[in-house]
């Protein structure tokens, strides 16, 4: 649609606890209490910077709570909407993972696009929280106890304590040494979520604004009426603040694409059975997996007909679930960061979704039309 607003938050309350402008509390706000949505599901802090968990709010002044960014909480969210609240209207706040995986889920017929708000927060990356607490230790020379919030920007990672003090260190510098961003996020090349109804971040912004693209109709629809209400005033942006906003996206796209060739290297496909043998079968890859939905799993099929209970061998597993799936991968990174036997899962994941699209063009998350090797049935959907 190429509409860009500068948006903030006309209470000050969401303006002194939210990240950058407060557009985004602002527009939960609106949909909760003009019961446009029935709850909204984002991520509050609970204990600490490090321990962000997925919220689902249906009181409009619980919702200041939620405001602010969590870099150190990797959770997708988009499976709990399929999982737990298919019926409901939400408004859900948006990674473009979160978006991506949202998307390949509708195109399996588990999320009505038409009750969900989606609104879309840019990314720059997420940090594994125990990775970030020993980080911080190591780089900061601080009790990571003692940080009070943290963010990413141009280029570092900064934290701030109680008394306002900040510590920075550069991401590459931290990355270089095997910490910073989570290795998908290192890869991920899709930094600002044009699926989402609007994509909002700081790239671009003026000081105390959020930058707003607004990317469908039902985005425009709502944050004019959330002008009308009196919950944002907004004015549009400048060509000079568009310029750099594209300039750090082509920036950020470039580094993913570089990382994925350093990191994707291994040829993994071809070295499967050596990899896959250190495999457990506990199954949570599957289970964290946002585009796994299939109603009745195949990996729950009986495959032998002298023990209808056996479950398959390790790589017949991996088969399974790379054919079923693979090609929709978002690369969100859950399943290597859950799985025990630290089996490059997403690297694996990827690179068949990027040679899948490489053959066919289709781009998970992002492709309008379903992946061809989409089949019937997995469109029966967990309840
Ligand atoms: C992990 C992360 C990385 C980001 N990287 C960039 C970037 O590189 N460039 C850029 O332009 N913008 C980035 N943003 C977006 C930016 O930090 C602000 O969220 C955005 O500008 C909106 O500001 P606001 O004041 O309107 O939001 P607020 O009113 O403060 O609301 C923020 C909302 O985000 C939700 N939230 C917080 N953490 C998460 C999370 N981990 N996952 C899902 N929802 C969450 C909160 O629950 C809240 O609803 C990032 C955000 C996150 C969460
Ligand atoms: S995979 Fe991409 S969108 Fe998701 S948290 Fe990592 S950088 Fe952000
Ligand atoms: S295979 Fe792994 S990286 Fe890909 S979508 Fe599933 S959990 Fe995410
Ligand atoms: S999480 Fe790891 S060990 Fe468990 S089933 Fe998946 S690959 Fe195997």
């Amino acid at each position: 649609m190429e509409k860009y607003l500068q948006v903030k938050a006309t209470n000050p309350e969401i303006l002194e606890k939210a990240e950058n402008g407060g557009a985004v509390t602002s527009l939960l706000k609106f949909l909760l209490e003009s019961n446009t949505v029935e709850g909204v599901l984002n991520i509050k802090k609970e204990k600490d910077v490090y321990d962000g968990i997925p919220t689902f709010t249906t009181d409009p002044d619980e919702l200041i709570e939620t405001a602010g960014s969590l870099h150190c909480a990797p959770t997708m969210i988009s499976d709990i909407i399929a999982r737990h609240l298919k019926d409901e209207k939400i408004a859900v706040t948006t990674k473009p993972c979160d978006a991506m995986a949202i998307d390949e889920i509708i195109k399996r017929c588990g999320i009505n696009r038409d009750n969900v708000y989606m609104i879309g927060l840019n990314c720059g990356g997420t940090v594994q929280p125990i990775v970030a607490e020993k980080m911080i230790k190591l780089f900061y020379d601080i009790n990571p106890e003692e940080v009070v919030s943290e963010e990413i920007n141009k280029g570092k990672f900064i934290v701030e304590l109680a008394d306002g003090t900040e510590k920075s260190v550069k991401i590459d510098d931290l990355e270089d040494e095997g910490y910073g961003r989570r290795e998908n996020c290192q890869r991920c090349e899709l930094k600002i979520p044009r699926k989402a109804d609007v994509a909002c971040g700081n790239w671009g912004s003026s000081k105390g604004y959020t930058f707003v693209e607004i990317n469908t109709p039902k985005g425009e629809q709502l944050i004019q009426n959330a002008i009308d209400n009196g919950y944002i005033e907004a004015k549009e942006a400048s060509e000079k603040q568009i310029k750099i906003r594209k300039k750090v996206e082509n920036i950020m796209i470039k580094m993913a694409k570089k990382t994925q060739k350093k990191q994707l290297i291994k040829e993994y496909p071809d070295e499967m059975s050596e990899i896959f043998t250190r495999c457990l079968k506990c199954y949570r890859c599957r289970d964290v997996c946002p585009v796994c939905n299939c109603k009745v799993c195949s990996l729950e099929k009986p495959y032998y007909e002298e023990d209808p209970f056996a479950e398959p061998d390790p790589l017949m597993l991996h088969a399974i679930r790379m054919g079923h799936m693979a090609f929709s991968c978002i690369n969100c990174g859950q399943c290597e960061d859950v799985c025990p036997m630290e089996i490059p899962l997403s690297k694996i994941f990827q690179k068949v979704q990027l040679k899948y699209r490489e053959e066919t063009g289709y781009i998970s998350g992002v492709t309008e039309d379903k992946p061809m090797m989409y089949s019937g049935e997995k469109e029966e959907i967990v309840e």
